[in-house]
């Protein structure tokens, strides 16, 4: 049975007590930024990529909607401009991006538009679709909403599902041991979000909204904004939102958090954008981490990220040949 996090603020005492973390701060509300122009200007900047891209979306012509390059050249636009944005205001030296850092994630990016959307596509979209039809199933209320509201319900249907499939896989071992290197990564920058075992960024894509009578455009926005926020939620970005935005979606203070050492200080704040899932059932934690990872914040290559989750066999095998695989949790 799942257990829920033991409260809702680590403190630097729980953590000092797990190898490897050099460093924890938990900073209340009211101390974050000094204050200056260009503090507030970096906070404010999540809910204007939010409103800048609900804007681009909805007056959007027809022909760039139906484009479908349109979703993937405006995914790796906003990872470009937070990428670029690390340089500009960084939050943390000890996150700054190397080469091998960005090739990595890099790669990862490639693999989440390539091989996981088609798989995405081909196992779960379409045929969802295909079930949708042959049922009869329609839902022309929502061609009939507001485009903010569809956008909306864009949102919750994606993160919805995306939250108990995460929090399924921190309750589970055979789905941690797909989500697993996600958490080892040892940095967190704006691609990191993308990185992960294939396994477990298929499953973490699926969605119901195939089901859903939505115009592609509130799709593609809803998708665009969940990207915004987890990018900056991933990103080594001097940026604390306001209230009215970290009420709602996810920042880099808790999403790090999420990221933080040992295993049980990562079964809080699953909402990969919308944390109002949390806040709403109950696995909301305040605080934030700058030491990041898992396992003695040992960096996994991507092979080793590919094989994690074939550990148990691996180890089994080898140990009969005398050798030893990656520890597992
Ligand atoms: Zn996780
Ligand atoms: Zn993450």
């Amino acid at each position: 049975m799942e257990r829920l996090p033991a409260c809702n603020t680590i403190s630097s005492d729980d953590v000092s007590s797990v190898a490897g973390a050099a460093s924890f701060t938990v900073k209340p509300e009211a101390e974050q930024g000094s204050g200056t122009l260009r503090t507030h200007f970096f906070n404010l900047l999540p809910p204007i990529f939010v409103v800048a891209i609900v804007v681009f979306w909805a007056y959007a012509p027809p022909s760039l909607v139906n484009n479908a390059w349109a979703i993937v050249v405006t995914s790796v636009l906003i990872s470009a401009l937070v990428q670029a944005l690390e340089f500009i205001h960084e939050r943390h030296s000890g996150w700054r991006i190397t080469t091998h850092e960005f090739a990595t994630d890099l790669f990862y990016v490639i693999l989440s538009f390539t091989v996981i959307a088609w798989a995405s596509s081909a196992f779960a979209d379409d045929p969802l679709h295909a079930v949708k039809q042959s049922l009869g199933i329609t839902t022309q209320w929502a061609m009939h909403m507001p485009f903010v509201a569809q956008v909306a319900l864009v949102v919750v249907l994606i993160e919805f599902g995306q939250y108990w499939m995460h929090r399924a896989m921190h309750g589970w071992t055979p789905l941690w041991l797909t989500h697993a290197p996600h958490h080892h990564i040892t940095q967190l920058n704006a691609m990191k979000g993308y990185v992960g075992n294939p396994v477990e960024l298929f499953l973490i894509s699926l969605s119901v909204v195939a089901l859903f009578d939505v115009p592609l455009a509130a799709v593609f926005c809803g998708l665009s904004i969940l990207n915004v926020v987890s990018t900056f939620a991933h990103a080594n970005v001097r940026s604390d939102p306001p209230g009215f935005y970290a009420f709602f979606f996810t920042t880099i203070r808790n999403h790090s958090l999420h990221h933080s050492v040992g295993y049980e200080n990562t079964r809080c704040n699953y909402a990969n954008s919308l944390i109002l899932l949390d806040r709403i059932f109950g696995t909301y934690c305040e605080g934030e981490s700058d030491i990041v990872g898992q396992d003695a914040r040992k960096r996994l290559s991507i092979g080793e990220q590919f094989l994690f989750p074939f550990q148990p066999l691996i180890a089994r095998i080898g140990a009969r040949h005398g050798k030893t695989g990656l520890p597992v949790p």
